[in-house]
């Protein structure tokens, strides 16, 4: 890798105004540019009130400095923070004065992309770094900070160590073949693989989980007028943080809902959005709901408890119609509280639904007035989809990541048929093996490709 020799900056707090707003100065040139701008040093690592100025030692602003001498910083470099007030006319000013001391503009993520060629993080805490500011709910951020803590590295580095291991036994044997089969059973070869295949398919499953806590599910709500759409959304909001309902804008996100369940994130299309209509600004707007309901996890369809299954507009049979057949549904009857029925909720077999044996559908009573039965829905929600209703110990994972970790089960897999062979070809057993480890390796980024890293770090906002 070619060694980095420029300097970056960048205004690292969002744009806007604010109490204070941050410049991180990451380079060789930051302790040149220190000189020049307070005329000293500064003591390492402690907050140094200064006054910035400019070439013509004109104040710009006043705040603090902060100086992380290489190799103790964030990127591994010199790194320099300027502190100041957070007007954007300051923050420009402060950020034109570092690139006339010699830094260039960082390029999103530029400053973690540094941290990780300088190994201060592998790529999957680096990439932990953007999915916990990101996170969209405090379930999410916490599994984002366990992965940037290196729990999910930390379980990936042992599985590739017993890999390793096992690796090493089979080369052996491959330089002795006389002994080959012996030796192998000697080693416990079996055992170990199982081992490493239960070990692999455990942290799959938690990553998976940790898959749909960053990127929730779209939901698809259904239901006529006064069927009582909103009253449940509200319910669902409850007592949950961090909601935004029916975010304004364009016309596609006056038709979805931010809610969570549990933690995970559900983005809530409410298909009364979808009625035919000549404006063609709202004909863009459905177009690309509906391009969202291609892509959707769950259809909610509501209906009136006293009316049964057959109480929907003929609009909203349409657009049930519509959707992929496939996709799971669950039925909500809603206003049990008017007919003095108890929540529960059913699995029915549905007549007319395709013709696979497993096409059972959920059935939920419950009142979206009283809230009662709407713990049983959000319950019945992640089972339908997959999701535990425990996230603790979940690492935010990302599909990169469950397709390396499918990757690697799959040669695993093959390994194992190998070797279950009354003559198992080694060499054959050898490469699989090899493979799997070089699938692990990519996820902390063992051997990475520079195209990766351009697709993973340009998604990162800029000064971080
Ligand atoms: P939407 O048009 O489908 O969004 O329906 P709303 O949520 O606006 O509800 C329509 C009307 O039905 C309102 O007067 C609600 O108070 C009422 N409603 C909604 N859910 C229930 C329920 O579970 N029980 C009763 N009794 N009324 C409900």
């Amino acid at each position: 890798m070619t060694p980095v020799t420029d300097t970056i900056a960048a205004i690292a707090t969002p744009p806007g105004r604010g109490g204070i707003g941050v410049i991180r100065v990451s380079g060789p040139a930051v302790p040149a540019m220190i000189t020049a701008l307070f005329g000293r040093d500064l003591p390492p690592r402690i907050a140094t009130a200064a006054t910035f100025h400019d070439a013509r030692g004109e104040t710009l602003d006043q705040g603090l400095a902060l100086h992380f001498p290489a190799p103790r910083s964030y990127t591994g470099e010199h790194v320099l923070e300027l502190h100041g007030h957070g007007g954007p006319a300051v923050m420009r000013a402060l950020l034109a004065r570092c690139l006339e001391l010699g830094a260039r503009l960082a390029e999103p993520g530029e400053f973690t992309r540094r941290a990780f060629l300088n190994g201060k993080l592998d790529l999957a805490q680096a990439e932990a770094v953007a999915d916990l500011i990101d996170a969209a709910t405090a379930t999410a951020a916490r599994a984002a900070a366990r992965s940037l803590s290196g729990a999910f590295s930390r379980e990936i580095h042992a599985l590739v160590a017993a890999l390793t291991e096992l690796r090493m036994i089979t080369e052996a044997t491959l330089d002795f073949p006389d002994e080959d089969l012996d030796f192998l059973r000697a080693a416990d070869a079996q055992g170990r693989l199982a081992a490493i295949r239960a070990q692999a398919a455990w942290i799959e499953a938690r990553a998976e989980q940790g898959a749909l806590l960053r990127d929730g599910l779209v939901v698809v709500l259904i239901g006529a007028p006064n069927v009582g759409k909103s009253s449940l959304l509200n319910q669902l909001v409850g007592d949950e943080v961090a909601i935004v309902t029916s975010i304004a804008g364009t016309t596609r996100d006056t038709v979805r809902s931010e809610i969570e369940i549990h933690g995970i994130p559900l983005s809530v299309i409410d298909t009364a959005g979808l009625r035919p209509t000549d404006d063609p600004i709202e004909t863009l707007g459905i177009e690309r709901t509906w391009a969202a309901i291609a892509r959707a996890d769950l259809v909610l369809v509501l209906v009136d408890a006293k009316a049964g299954d057959v109480g929907l507009a003929s609009a909203d049979a349409a657009i049930l119609g519509q959707l992929p057949a496939k996709l799971p549904r669950i039925v909500i009857h809603n206003k049990i509280d008017l007919l003095a029925v108890a929540p529960k909720s059913e699995l029915h077999a549905e007549a007319g639904d395709d013709h696979d044996a497993a096409s059972s559908r959920c059935h939920v009573w419950l009142s979206a007035k009283t809230g009662a039965g709407v713990d049983l829905l959000r319950h019945e929600v992640l089972a339908v989809v997959g999701a535990h209703e425990d996230m603790e110990g979940v690492f935010l994972a990302r599909e990169r990541h469950l397709h390396a970790l499918r990757d690697a089960a799959a040669h695993l897999a093959a390994a194992a048929q190998h070797l279950a062979d009354a003559r198992p070809p080694l060499e054959l057993f050898a490469e699989e093996l090899r493979a799997a480890q070089a699938a692990l390796g990519a996820i902390t980024g063992e051997v990475p490709a520079d195209d990766l890293l351009g697709a993973i770090f340009s998604r990162f906002c800029i000064g971080k």
